[in-house]
Parts: C-alpha cells; sequence; structure tokens
C-alpha cells in the first residue's frame, strides 16, 4: 500500500497525515482515525458454511446518504485508507460511487473486499470509473476447495475470470487476493499463494479464526484442533514458504507473530502492551461505530444515525471504552491480519519495535 502511495504521488499528503495523528495523540490523546473498515451489508450472493454474516437477520445495509455523511465526517478527519466489505459490497448498486466519492473528497487509498462473483465488465469499467486503489478477492484453493467452502458451483472459476476483467478494464486498481492459512491444511493457502504468482497478482494469507456468532448460532471452532507433530511440521514449512513468497504481502513480523501465536501465545509482540488500536482506526457494522469489534465481540457499538462521527469519538462513552480496550487481550484469541497487521506497523514507535524484535519460541510446545 504505502509503495502505491508513493507512486501516485500522495506520499506528502500520506506523511502529512500519519505526523498530524502523532502530534494529536501525544498532545492530548485525540482519537483521530487513519484507518476505516466499513461493513457495508450484511446481505451476500453466497452462504458459506463458516459464514454467519449472511444468517444476521434481520440484515443491514448502510443507505447510501448516511454513508455519504459519514465519509466526507471521515475525511475531514485526515481519514488515508477507506476499505469496503460484508457482506458481498458488489450487490450493492452505489458501491462505486461511494468509492468514487471516497477518492473525491481526500481519502488516499480505498478498497474493496469481493469474493469476486458479479465481476465483469462493467464492474470492472466501474472499479476503473470509481479510481479504487485495491480490490481484494477471496480464494481459498483449489476448484474443489474453493466451491465447496463457498457452498456454490463456479466461484473457483469465477475469481480467476474477476481478476481477468479488473486487469483488462481496471489496470491501475491493485488486486489482492485473500486466502485463509489453515494450520490443519496448509496445502490450500499454498495453492491459492501459487496461483497468485501465476496470475501476478499479491496475495495476502489471513490465519484461520473464529467466527463471530452474531447470536444466530454457535461459533464453530475450528482453528484450536491441536496438531501432530507431523502436522506441524508441515504447517512450519508451509510458513517459511510464504515467508519467502515475493508476492505474499504479509508483513515479516506478521508472519512471525504467527508461529508465536499458534503455539506459544505469550510471546505475541506487543501482547501485554497496552492496545491503541481504536485511537487510530475505526469500523462500521450493523450502521453502528466501534474502535474495534473484535475487541468489543462485535456488539454494543455507537449508534451513528443521532450523532455525529465526531461528537460519538469525543463522548466519554467512547473515550472510556478505548480506556477499557487498552487492556484487550482479544488478539491471542483470533489473529486477525486487520487487527495485527496494523498493530505491528502503526504508531511509529511499534513499527520499529516490530522490525528489531523477534518473538521467542518453545521448541516442544
Ligand atoms: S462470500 Fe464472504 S461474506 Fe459472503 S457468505 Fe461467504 S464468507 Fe460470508
Ligand atoms: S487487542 Fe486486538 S482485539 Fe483487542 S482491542 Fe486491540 S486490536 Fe482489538
Amino acid at each position: 500500500m504505502i509503495r502505491d502511495i508513493i507512486f501516485q504521488r500522495n506520499f506528502f499528503r500520506f506523511a502529512h497525515r500519519i505526523f498530524l495523528w502523532h502530534v494529536k495523540y501525544f498532545v492530548r490523546q485525540k482519537v483521530s482515525p487513519l484507518a476505516c473498515g466499513f461493513y457495508l451489508t450484511s446481505k451476500c450472493n453466497f452462504q458459506c458454511e463458516l459464514c454467519n454474516i449472511w444468517r444476521i437477520n434481520p440484515g443491514f445495509q448502510m443507505p447510501e446518504a448516511e454513508a455519504r455523511k459519514l465519509i466526507n465526517e471521515l475525511c475531514k478527519m485526515g481519514l488515508v485508507y477507506f476499505s469496503f466489505s460484508g457482506g458481498e459490497p458488489l450487490i450493492i448498486p452505489y458501491v462505486f460511487d461511494l468509492l468514487a466519492y471516497a477518492k473525491e473528497s481526500g481519502i488516499i487509498y480505498t478498497h474493496v473486499v469481493s469474493n469476486g462473483y458479479l465481476m465483469d465488465e462493467t464492474m470492472a469499467k466501474r472499479l476503473a470509473y470509481a479510481r479504487v486503489s485495491e480490490i481484494s478477492f477471496s480464494l481459498d484453493g483449489d476448484e474443489k476447495v474453493h466451491d465447496k467452502n463457498r457452498a456454490m458451483n463456479g466461484a473457483f472459476k469465477k475469481v480467476i475470470e474477476a481478476i481477468e476483467y479488473v486487469k483488462t478494464y481496471a489496470p491501475k486498481t491493485r488486486i489482492v487476493l485473500n486466502t485463509i492459512l489453515d494450520p490443519a491444511y496448509p496445502e490450500n493457502a499454498i495453492f491459492a499463494i501459487k496461483t497468485a504468482k501465476h496470475m501476478r497478482v499479491k496475495i495476502k494469507v489471513q490465519p484461520v479464526n473464529d467466527h463471530p456468532s452474531f447470536g444466530v448460532r454457535e461459533c464453530a471452532v475450528k482453528s484450536r484442533r491441536s496438531l501432530q507433530s507431523d502436522e506441524k511440521q508441515k504447517l512450519l514449512d508451509a510458513i517459511a514458504l510464504i515467508q519467502s513468497s515475493p508476492h505474499v504481502i504479509n508483513s515479516k513480523p506478521f508472519l512471525e507473530n504467527y508461529k508465536a501465536f499458534l503455539f506459544c501465545p505469550e510471546n505475541l509482540m506487543f501482547a501485554k502492551d497496552d492496545c491503541i488500536f481504536g485511537y487510530h482506526h475505526i469500523e462500521f457494522f450493523a450502521n453502528q461505530i466501534f474502535p474495534c469489534l473484535e475487541g468489543l465481540d462485535w456488539k454494543e457499538g455507537f449508534d451513528v444515525s443521532t450523532s455525529s462521527v465526531e461528537a460519538i469519538l469525543e463522548s466519554n462513552a467512547y473515550r472510556n471504552k478505548l480506556q477499557e480496550l487498552k487492556k484487550c487481550s482479544h488478539c491471542k484469541r483470533n489473529y486477525y491480519i486487520c487487527y495485527y497487521e496494523p498493530r505491528l506497523n502503526f504508531p511509529i514507535w511499534n513499527l520499529i519495535t516490530s522490525r528489531l524484535r523477534t518473538p521467542k519460541m518453545r521448541d516442544n510446545d
């Protein structure tokens, strides 16, 4: 992302906002979001078994006018990175208008996550019109694995086609595949990584995590099965291969710490430090604001329909929540790329520390 920002000649604007954040945080611990994860809708054209979001009843969808108002406010606060996810954002007819609006309003880097099924020539041209910085497509493994996970025949082929459409009709939009690294089946992530290499796109690896239940059913605890020693070795070999793949965009500290997360969580970097994620990130889910969804168990956010974003961020209730979250340890429970990668790279003192320190590993956990 940083390389793209420099390439797009936005580096000074980017550096200025980052500098201002540090000043505001040091002077009065001001909350000023630089990055925003926005769940536009819970609706999806897929019904993946392990995902509960499409099961939320009643579902949610942020109306266009409301979303524009929020984007406008976030922009005034100096937002750098804005990402739409869901559900499937591409089923929302105004998603590209909102992404275009975000870019026009001064947000430097825009991103949208998709399962790729609806991407076609028209959709890719709209992506180009909205000057979207990055699109991510999920890829779980080979055709059989992917179609089974997504409960949709042809889903794999659609991802491959989607990549080609974006390359052809939105060549300035960066394509990044998302794959899940399941400790018990690392070969699936390796297949996705090889596919990314073959198609000359980037890929990021998300560790498998326990999905939130949203109160609709129990979480399927898939990530906690203990591994046999040969499985452990297979996983470590896979992580080494991932670390050495230049088209994988996870940071080296993130992958290194993933081993600590799996085998020795007490050695996870920054796990004992105060977490200030909510001072530089913000999330929107079910038409509410959250400083960190995972930290708040995906519930009891702040209603955006009655106050401005700024008023909510300045409120005592929000600041008290941030104080509580400083002691949160949910990153030891689930190792999400969207939480731990930012923590390893921001603020500047974490970026430097994470590059200098290596987690200690026990040999026989
Ligand atoms: S495509 Fe994504 S949002 Fe849709 S059901 Fe599957 S995992 Fe959930
Ligand atoms: S520790 Fe992790 S889950 Fe908890 S608030 Fe911080 S980033 Fe969020």
